[in-house]
């Protein structure tokens, strides 16, 4: 399990944590990624939230993801008015983690025109003020902590 930290900080909007999501965000604070899975049907689930989406078991754990995948599918934005990379082109992706949960995020660090489904990614936790925010990157096979 790669233990991953960054340097790199979250420009974007910031999630409102609730009681049901604050365990979700105070892992990701600190560099997890935190799926779940139902001590009922044995079920994995994404997002975070207080009952299975299977069996509606209130018997969900948390389960650390490595935070390692295959891109699922994904989008390359290049005209927009968000302000994102300065306006520049950017990867929305789903990731395909443990347990096959689909997990929506940013790809950074890659080459746009060379991004593909299948391709090996790794999450990378972009601090904010109060937090971090889980977006991917090519993956390495080592740790992350420039
Ligand atoms: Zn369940």
């Amino acid at each position: 399990v790669p233990s991953i930290t960054s340097a790199h900080s979250w420009a974007g909007p910031v999630p409102t944590l609730s009681p049901e999501t604050k365990p979700y965000w105070d892992a990701a604070a600190e560099g997890t990624l935190l799926l779940q899975k139902c001590a009922d049907c044995q079920k994995m689930q994404y997002p975070y939230r207080a009952q299975c989406c299977h069996c509606w078991s209130t018997q969900i754990e948390d389960y650390p993801s490595a935070g390692v995948g295959h891109i699922w599918s994904y989008s390359v934005v290049r005209r927009h008015r968000t302000g994102k990379n300065g306006g520049g082109p950017y990867a929305v992706i789903v990731v395909e983690l443990e347990g096959g949960i689909k997990f929506m995020s940013n790809l950074e660090e890659a080459d746009l025109d060379a991004v593909a489904i299948g391709d090996a990614v790794q999450v990378r936790f972009d601090g904010y003020a109060e937090g971090a925010i889980p977006v991917f990157v090519p993956f390495r096979d080592e740790q992350i902590d420039d």
